[in-house]
């Protein structure tokens, strides 16, 4: 067994973790501020290649591992948990369904131009009435002629707003309940798709987040991801692949966490001392130490397992229910070791405890997250 990185991995990470303490970091207070959502730096960040990072070059993207794209997207998450949200969307929710279910026309047509950067795609599954149950997709998508028309909503979607391709779940045969769903392809010029104004969210607020309308949607009968009535299980795998994303933000924002934690337990004084010195403090330090450790460790298996073509299911859902929650934890504990100044807004521990809570709700709740590892135990 070797723990060892390689060094495209080590190169992978270095570039990024430069790029997000110029880039990103400096640009985190002002994103939670105005909620707007950093379209220069992703562009910018298109242009560096992090958009298509786990794509094949064939494809337009860097043709790196997953586990390289996850050091990845623990760095973005690490100098801002916005860029964090949005980036991880980007890839494991934007490019991932192209490559894993397009045909050799559709990834030419879309995944290369998002694993490229120059454009972002979006993933909407949710919908107002079918959240953790996906099965309850209400949406509909009939055939007419060469054309599907679309009608429904969708909920709770990131980067729609800046999205110039979004795929949608549709029921196109109702009799078959989960299998009769279908992904479907939607230019988001196309007449009848509106998306809401962003919602007003608790944390990640500099993250594009919004509801679709899908209002008699025509598009081609080619616009099918992949094959009519495989949607359900194909944005299932989608969600597998996500939830080692949601993971390493997680290790990001814990990361980032306990680092403010740290430095400020060793700055601050009371009773004469750094409060560093007290052991409560110490043993709070050292669990977050040590619980981020294992969450990386957690995700980087996950990852590893996919990149072998393994199973990883069980791993990745392991990985980001554990991250999640020390995560959660973590930036609680960060606050707390901060004092009255923790929960003031001059400190970044604060926005770190308000954006940490979306960890454990996206790409599957962590009650969703022990149902699956339940279900691989054979539960
Ligand atoms: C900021 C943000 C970004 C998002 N981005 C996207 C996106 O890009 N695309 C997309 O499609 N979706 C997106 N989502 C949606 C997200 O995946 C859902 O919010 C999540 O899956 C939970 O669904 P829900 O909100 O409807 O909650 P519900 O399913 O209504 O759950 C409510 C509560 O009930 C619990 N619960 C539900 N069922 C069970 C059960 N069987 N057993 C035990 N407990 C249960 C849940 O764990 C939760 O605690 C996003 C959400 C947010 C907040």
């Amino acid at each position: 067994m070797n723990f060892d990185l390689t060094q495209d991995q080590i190169m992978i990470r270095n570039t990024v973790r430069d790029f997000a303490e110029a880039e990103i970091k400096p640009k985190a207070e002002h994103v939670d501020k105005t909620g707007e959502f950093p379209y220069d730096t992703f562009m910018k960040m298109g242009e560096l290649g992090f958009l298509g990072l786990p794509i094949s070059e064939e494809y337009g993207g860097a043709g790196a591992d997953t586990i390289a794209y996850a050091l990845a997207v623990e760095e973005v998450g690490r100098a801002c948990g916005s860029h964090g949200l949005s980036y991880a969307a980007a890839v494991s929710l934007g490019c991932n369904p192209f490559a894993a279910f397009g045909t050799e026309e559709q990834k030419q047509k879309w995944l290369v131009p998002l694993a490229e950067g120059k454009i972002l795609g979006a993933f909407g599954l949710t919908e107002p009435n079918a959240g953790s149950d996906a099965s309850g997709t209400q949406t509909t998508a009939v055939l007419e002629g060469d054309e599907w028309v679309v009608n429904g909503s969708k909920c709770f979607i990131t980067n729609v707003s800046f999205a110039k391709v979004c795929v949608v779940t549709a029921l196109t045969d109702r009799s078959r309940g989960s299998k009769g769903i279908t992904a479907i392809i939607v230019p988001t010029d196309t007449p009848g798709f509106s998306t809401s104004t962003p919602y007003e969210k608790l944390g990640l607020k500099g993250s594009n987040t919004a509801e679709i309308i899908l209002d008699n949607v025509r598009v081609p009968k080619e616009n099918v991801l992949g094959t009519v009535n495989d949607g359900f299980i194909q944005f299932m795998k989608t969600l597998d692949g996500g939830r080692i994303s949601i993971g390493a933000l997680s290790v990001g924002i814990a990361q980032a966490a306990y680092e403010a934690a740290l430095q400020y337990a060793k700055e601050r004084k009371q009773f004469g001392q750094s409060i560093s010195k007290f052991q409560a403090i110490q043993f709070k330090l050292a669990d977050m130490a040590m619980h981020i450790e294992l969450a990386r460790n957690a995700v980087h298996k996950a990852a590893w397992l996919k990149d072998q073509g393994r199973p990883f299911g069980k791993e990745a859902a392991m990985a980001k229910l554990f991250a999640s929650e020390i995560c959660m934890k973590a930036c609680d504990q960060a606050v707390q070791i901060h004092g009255g100044y923790g929960y003031m807004k001059e400190y970044p521990v604060e926005r770190m405890f308000r954006d940490a809570k979306l960890m454990e709700i996206g790409e599957g709740t962590s009650e969703i997250q022990r149902i699956v590892i339940a279900r691989h135990i054979g539960c």
